[in-house]
């Protein structure tokens, strides 16, 4: 059986690799998107902030006494996860990736959530409110997502009904 400490840095070296997943799933769909300018710009938002998680869970592994030399190695560990925006090019594409992001910042919250209330139970308070200010980001990427997915469908919509309108990505 681990102990709290244990489990604590476990779900932290789970959380930097799911950010560098982010990282890797937010640069390639802002590199695609074209058509649809509101929601790259707030995905490069986004990636900005993902970089900064990232950076800050590493900091709270570090700050616990543990090795980051390997956190680079872990980024495959949740690429099962991402499956939704790899390597699809399908004429809905767009409406696929936004769904899956929608997804993605779910887990991420569910993940921090879990992570806050370990950090409280073993007294790391610094951790605590790191991964609360990361909740945050996630829980408002998330609902601007919620609030933009209705919009993205009528236009990806109207793109389709439109002739000689491309409404790819
Ligand atoms: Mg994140
Ligand atoms: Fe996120």
């Amino acid at each position: 059986m681990a102990s709290a400490e244990e489990r604590l840095m476990e779900w932290l070296r789970d959380a930097h690799a799911m950010e560098q997943q982010a990282e890797t799933m937010l640069s390639t769909m802002a590199g695609r998107i074209e058509l649809y300018p509101e929601l790259r710009e707030r995905i490069e938002l986004h990636l900005e902030q993902t970089r900064t998680q990232a950076s800050m869970i590493e900091s709270c592994i570090q700050r616990r006494g543990g090795d980051t030399s390997s956190l680079k190695d872990l980024a495959g560990k949740l690429m099962a996860t991402g499956q939704g925006f790899g390597g699809i090019f399908m004429s809905d594409e767009i409406i696929k990736s936004a769904m899956a992001s929608y997804t993605f910042e779910q887990m991420e919250m569910a993940s921090y959530r879990v992570l806050i209330a370990t950090s409280d139970h073993v007294g790391d308070a610094e951790t605590s409110a790191i991964c609360a200010r990361i909740l945050r980001e996630e829980e408002e990427m998330a609902a601007w997502i919620w609030e933009y997915l209705p919009k993205v469908t009528r236009q990806y919509l109207a793109r389709e009904e439109a002739p000689g309108l491309d409404a790819q990505t």
